[in-house]
């Protein structure tokens, strides 16, 4: 349901928290964040109130520039801890987050656990960390390839961000027929969420991804947009107007 992530020199948790709350509007019923941190990936998650997740997390550590944040609404898969997103792959090495629905979640999730994985939630979601995963391990391609082979043979709406603890200052994400903005904020700081009222208060520069678009960002090197088919586009930044 709502989406925002981070990457640049300050920790991510503050803004991710911060942006939930400004997401609440649109209804939802668990909420999560996890934070990459020294190529290690922490996960906190529950259902309920974004105040529940706050209470929760912040009895952990919190340390690290690249997050993503989710304020979840059930659509497979019952609201529970289990269920709330991000969802981390069987390995470890992913964490996503997901607006939308997989609608071939079960053809894809029989093949996916006929080679091996084992699944923890009731989502269609959880498939696609899986699918993911399973492209990197086997294709032994990069995590920007791997969400774009995944996302060839997906049918549904997507917005996702997905976190690899193997490439441990980018984020990748990507859309369809659910939306995703970019915010670019001065010093290689960036802002992603399902709409602007998280970004607003750190930027007026964004970039409203396209759908089949994928936005790979780097901390060095920025950000770069392709669309599914492996062709690099152009982003299109605009001005937010002013509240
Ligand atoms: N379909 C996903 C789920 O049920 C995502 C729902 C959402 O957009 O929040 O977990």
């Amino acid at each position: 349901c709502g989406i925002v992530a981070y990457i640049g020199n300050k920790d991510a948790y503050p803004v991710l928290i911060k942006g939930l709350k400004r997401l609440e509007y649109r209804g939802y019923d668990s909420a999560g964040v996890a934070i990459m941190n020294n190529a290690d990936i922490k996960t906190y998650k529950k259902k309920g109130k974004v105040v529940n997740l706050q209470e929760f997390a912040e009895k952990h550590d919190l340390s690290g520039t690249i997050g993503i944040g989710h304020t979840r609404w059930a659509t497979h898969g019952e609201p529970n801890d289990q269920n709330a997103h991000p969802h981390i792959s069987g390995d470890g090495d992913l964490a996503l987050v997901h607006n939308g629905i997989i609608e071939n979640y079960d053809v894809l999730k029989e093949g996916l656990k006929a080679r091996g994985h084992v699944f923890s939630s009731e989502t269609d979601t959880e498939v696609l960390v899986h699918l993911i995963e399973d492209i990197k391990r086997h294709e032994k391609v990069d995590l920007e390839e791997a969400v774009r082979l995944a996302l060839s043979s997906v049918v549904g709406a997507y917005a996702i961000v997905v976190l690899s603890k193997e490439e441990p200052n980018r984020i990748v994400a990507a859309r369809k027929s659910s939306p995703l903005v970019v915010g670019i904020a001065d010093n290689n700081e960036f802002y992603l969420a399902s709409d602007a009222t998280p970004i607003v208060e750190y930027t007026k520069n964004v970039v409203y991804l396209e759908d089949e678009e994928i936005a790979i960002i780097d901390r060095e090197s920025g950000l770069k947009i392709i669309d599914i088919r492996n062709r690099e586009q152009t982003p299109y930044v605009q001005q937010l107007e002013l509240e």
